[in-house]
């Protein structure tokens, strides 16, 4: 029922109706922050991507794909900025965007269901020098903590050194039910 890592994100919520509507309403109502999706019509077009993905009917590559094509960097007005735009750039929105989203929507889960802690398993994936893979990983967390930092983050734009999930582009790192 829940991702181990994030190569499990789309079998999972293909069996969890709703994490998947959650997702969802999340995806067209919640604020997403950062510069690469700054200028008009950028987010709109992020959402209706990210809903494609979550309703399975593209795979991720597809994703990044309609990214390049539909958030285009020379549309941006950050256009000239590579670290805005570093090599590899739209798979690094994709992933953080998918991470983010389904991390939201598991936290916001376990806290109304009147859970404290969250478990964050090791990744097959997980690049192991990263501080969430020493730090986090294998061990349970505060849940409400873990949220917070997330939507300071990904909803508001705060960039701090906290440790949070997903914690860098390719964090590989989930959330589950302690
Ligand atoms: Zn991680």
């Amino acid at each position: 029922m829940y991702a181990k890592d994030f190569s499990e994100i789309l079998g999972s919520i293909s069996r969890n109706e709703k994490i998947k509507s959650r997702i969802l309403r999340l995806i067209e109502s919640e604020k997403i922050s950062g510069k690469v999706t700054e200028g008009d019509g950028r987010v709109e077009a992020l959402r209706e991507i990210l809903a494609s993905y979550f309703n399975l009917q593209i795979d991720l590559n597809q994703a990044i794909s309609d990214v390049e094509f539909k958030i285009p960097r020379h549309y941006s007005p950050h256009e000239n900025n590579n670290r805005v735009f570093p090599q590899g750039w739209a798979e690094r929105l994709i992933r953080t965007s998918v991470s983010r989203f389904y991390n939201q929507a598991v936290l916001m889960e376990i806290i109304e269901s009147g859970g404290t802690e969250c478990f964050i398993p090791h990744s097959d994936f997980e690049s192991r020098d990263s501080n969430c893979s020493k730090y986090l990983a294998g061990s349970k967390q505060n849940a409400s903590v873990m949220l917070e930092r997330l939507l300071s983050a990904y909803r508001d734009g705060n960039w701090t050194n906290d440790l949070k999930i997903p914690d860098h582009p390719h964090c590989t790192h989930t959330v589950q039910p302690a």
